[in-house]
């Protein structure tokens, strides 16, 4: 009889731990305590070591690490499809912000972050990343689904339903800190929103502050040439060489987007050791260029990736977005030996695991980590004949595919349905905001 108990056991036909690199283990199980994994061992051995509370026999399927979305706005999944095909000025300007400014409240951040947090477990993510108002709905909305969450809660000059200026927004970012400070699965970050929006006086108070925090910063940057072209008229510099000038860079800085990069700018990021944050189908929705990833990974900066909000991509799924982030790579620098298969998924993973700074809890299957798994079924046609599993994963539909969620052991996800959350609930209320905003279009 087996001596060892433990509370899940998870038998798997292929897994792809992500560390070490570019490795898919067949016939292997994962035994999990606490939450915890604590042993990845060949099917055989795991059966006679263990015995297991609840067992998951999954021949057919591809175990992989949680996904780690490093860039969202999640209530914004109730502007998806509210406004497409348009430059940023525009969409901003024209379309998003006029239309935040008339429904924004805590019950529409709530609603709208528990339908992208359901779509983001359906899709493998386990911990996302989250900068909009009333953070304090998204994190009671991650909490009650058992999501990961990383909240940069935002700061601009101008007034929203949640704050008036950029001192509120601080001090009710800072205010949100402290009701976290013991939360595990929720971390809070600083998130001035792009240098088009924050004051130099602001961003200064925010280097300050976060380097006396020791807290991450996420910021939009260098998301359109518009943005640079005007940052060099106004101030004289580009946008990283502001911010880099007021103390806003360092390995706690997280820099989504950065396209239209120089030289310079590559070397600014080098020397500070921020990370950047791809979000390769927003940037294309909208016009914005490209992140030139070759560059970026030839001088060793860690590149995680982002979906960016559900209204300019327009769906969350991490695996797509790994896919579009392997063929523009190849695309665009006319390489197709760029971003092979096992980094795109480096970027969904570990890489996302390290810009947040939790890459010691989550990212990868190993030993003494989170147990943040999902598992795609791989059975059928569309996955057949399999050669490759990491080209099953990041070239062929496998969002689609994913079965099974577990966060911190937890399972949220299985054969394809939230386990505790009404789906059809969520739909209704997606369809009731949709009613009452174009009532007043
Ligand atoms: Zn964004």
């Amino acid at each position: 009889m087996p001596e060892e108990n433990i509370d899940i056991l998870i038998n798997a036909g292929w897994l792809i731990p992500v560390v070490p690199r570019n490795t898919v283990l067949r016939d292997c199980s994962i035994a999990i305590r606490d939450g915890r994994i604590i042993a990845l061992l060949p099917s055989g051995e795991a059966q006679q070591r263990f015995s297991a509370e609840q067992q998951y026999d999954l021949p057919d399927s591809l175990l992989i690490p949680g996904l780690i979305n490093a860039h969202g706005h999640a209530a914004m999944s109730l502007l998806r499809g509210y406004a497409d095909d348009q430059s940023l000025h525009t969409w901003l300007n024209e379309s998003i912000w006029p239309v935040e400014s008339r429904w924004m409240s805590e019950e529409f951040v709530y609603d709208g972050a528990e339908i992208a947090i359901a779509e983001m477990l359906l899709g493998g993510t386990t911990c996302f990343s989250d900068m909009y108002f009333f953070p304090d709905q998204t994190a009671r909305a991650a909490r009650s689904n058992g999501i990961k969450c990383q909240l940069a809660f935002p700061v601009l000059e101008f007034p929203s339903a949640w704050a008036r200026n950029a001192d509120e927004y601080i001090h009710k970012g800072l205010a949100l800190r402290d009701e976290f400070r013991d939360d595990k699965r929720i971390s809070i970050a600083f998130g001035p929103h792009a240098p088009y929006t924050v004051n130099d006086p602001a961003l200064e108070k925010i280097a300050t502050l976060a380097g006396e925090l020791d807290a991450p910063i996420q910021i939009h940057l260098h998301e359109s040439a518009d943005e640079v072209a005007q940052s060099i008229a106004d101030h004289g510099l580009r946008p990283i060489e502001r911010i880099s000038k007021l103390g806003l860079l360092s390995p706690l800085t997280q820099c989504v987007h950065m396209t239209q990069l120089i030289d310079s700018d590559i070397a600014l990021l080098v020397e500070s050791g921020s990370h950047v944050i791809h979000c390769p189908e927003s940037n294309l929705k909208l016009g914005n260029g490209f992140c030139p990833i070759d560059a970026l990974q030839k001088a060793g900066i860690n590149i995680a990736l982002g979906t960016d909000g559900a209204a300019s991509n327009n769906d969350l799924s991490l695996l797509g977005e790994a896919r579009t982030a392997a063929l523009i790579a190849k695309g665009v620098s006319g390489n197709p030996e760029l971003l092979p298969a096992h980094e795109a998924l480096e970027l969904a993973t570990i890489n996302g695991a390290r810009a947040l700074g939790i890459d010691t809890d989550t990212g990868s299957i190993e030993v003494g980590k989170a147990a943040d798994l999902v598992a795609i079924d791989l059975s059928g046609i569309a996955s057949q004949p399999l050669y490759n599993a990491f080209s099953q994963l990041i070239y062929t539909d496998s969002a689609s595919r994913v079965s099974h969620t577990w966060v911190d052991g937890k399972l949220r996800v299985e054969d394809g349905q939230l386990l505790h959350t009404d789906q059809s609930e969520l739909v209704k209320k997606a369809q009731t905001w949709q009613a009452k905003i174009q009532a007043e279009r």
